[in-house]
């Protein structure tokens, strides 16, 4: 089934309001094996949504609308709809006492244009809304599908979920599965480059890329008969594709770096202990970001100047002087005060240029130096990358950390 996603509301346009609806509903469409083939976002105007179905409707079966179901005048997507499919509103009356009876329940005062909501075209599924109060419909004539959704992401989602999806899997004889691969240290296009002879081939598996920063992810999809079909598949997919970038990837189930090193760490009981100049406390909040951390995180430093690193730290002032904080020479100290302060099992500093701006030219932003103290040895990993922004640096500089952690202890 091929479909479209429309969104209503003036303020999508506006760009007060990002349109998640569009992009939830992408993704979860794809996992049940409907092509999303547009999106589109029309104001509050019947004329030009109008418009709109007619262009959708020549190249896709499914459009889902979202917004403008609400009681208000320029709440007209469902009025829109069924005019183009000539299917007439009428009211239905128990639907109009129960939304009386749902205002009076939650104390809002009953205004009669809310009768709006309790108006649907008679050959139509109604979505019920549990948390909201305008519904939606599904309609089906033709050929042709329609199904509306509230704007709201909360009240769509769960409409989604609990009301459309059954409907759209109902005729479905297909089974989908995918994974999610996530792979750090290798660029989204080398990514595609190496794998393109496995993408080339296939129509299924399919196989795409997504990038995201710094890391970049592997769907792999099949659709068939059974879902033991498609699995197999996808595993037997999993197995080329490791072949190729194996030593990349590190998790098959989309999870982030900081929760498989996380998780690793706790399997493995290894405390652990960071000290951080340039990314101040991005690693001690990554990591205590997951539940039961508290087991092996031992603590994080943000030890920003001079003074901090030599008091908390006991880095030298002389190394300090002669070297500046941007550099591997402090950086190890660092980590050896760490070791020496908290004596954790895997200890690790890092100190660098966030950026925007160049410390030197022999320093430039996104310049880093990493300290490891692990496994009875100190190491010192410098890295640099073009510089970006410093967000972008400082996220790059976290996940260069915890990539390091994640390839000594898994
Ligand atoms: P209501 O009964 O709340 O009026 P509605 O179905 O009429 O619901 P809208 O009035 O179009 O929905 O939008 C209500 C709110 O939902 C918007 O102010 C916005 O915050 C959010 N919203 C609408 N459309 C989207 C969208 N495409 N993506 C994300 N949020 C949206
Ligand atoms: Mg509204």
């Amino acid at each position: 089934m091929r479909a479209a996603i429309l969104a209503v509301g003036t303020e999508l346009l506006f760009g007060q309001t990002i349109n998640t609806n569009a992009a939830y509903l992408s993704r979860e469409l794809q996992n049940i094996g409907i092509d999303v083939m547009y999106h589109y976002t029309v104001g509050d105007n019947p004329k030009r949504l109008k418009e709109l179905l007619n262009l959708a409707y020549r190249d896709v079966d499914l459009v889902i609308t979202t917004g403008g179901l609400g009681p208000t005048q320029d709440d007209l997507t469902k009025e829109v709809v069924c005019e183009y499919f000539g299917e007439p509103l009428v009211e239905y009356k128990d639907y109009t006492k129960a939304l009386e009876e749902h205002f009076k329940k939650a104390g809002y005062k009953w205004t009669d244009n809310n009768r709006k909501q309790a108006y649907f075209p008679l050959n139509s599924t109604i979505l019920d809304n549990d948390i909201g109060t305008a519904p939606g419909i599904y309609l089906e004539k033709g050929g042709k599908a329609v199904a509306t959704l509230p704007g709201p992401p909360r009240e769509m989602t769960r409409m989604f979920q609990f009301k459309l999806k059954p409907i759209l899997l109902k005729d479905s004889n297909d089974f989908i599965y995918y994974r999610i691969l996530r792979t750090f240290g290798i660029g989204e296009s080398s990514l595609e480059t190496v794998l393109m002879p496995l993408i080339d081939k296939q129509t299924d598996p399919t196989i795409a890329t997504y990038a995201k920063e710094g890391e970049t992810s592997i769907r792999i999809t099949s659709k068939r008969k059974s879902l033991e079909e498609a699995k197999a598949e996808v595993d037997s997919m999993i197995f080329k594709v490791n072949q190729i970038i194996g030593a990349h990837v590190y998790s098959y189930d989309d999870e982030s770096l900081a929760e498989v090193v996380g998780k690793l760490l706790m399997k493995k009981n290894i405390s652990i202990a960071c000290c951080e100049s340039c990314t101040g406390g991005l690693l001690a909040a990554a990591l205590t970001e997951i539940p039961g951390i508290s087991k092996v995180f031992n603590r994080g430093l943000v030890t920003y100047t001079y003074g901090a690193k030599e008091e908390e730290l006991n880095v030298r002032p002389e190394t300090l002087l002669k070297f500046t904080a941007e550099s591997g020479e402090v950086c190890r100290e660092m980590v050896e005060g760490l070791k020496e302060k908290t004596n954790c099992d895997f200890c690790i500093s890092i100190t660098g240029i966030a950026g925007p701006e160049d410390l030197s030219p022999e320093k430039p932003a996104g310049l880093a130096y990493i300290g490891i103290a692990y496994n009875g040895k100190t190491e010192i990993i410098e890295f640099k990358h073009r510089n970006v922004s410093r967000k972008w640096n400082r996220n790059y500089m976290l996940l260069n950390m915890l990539y390091e952690i994640y390839i000594r202890v898994k």
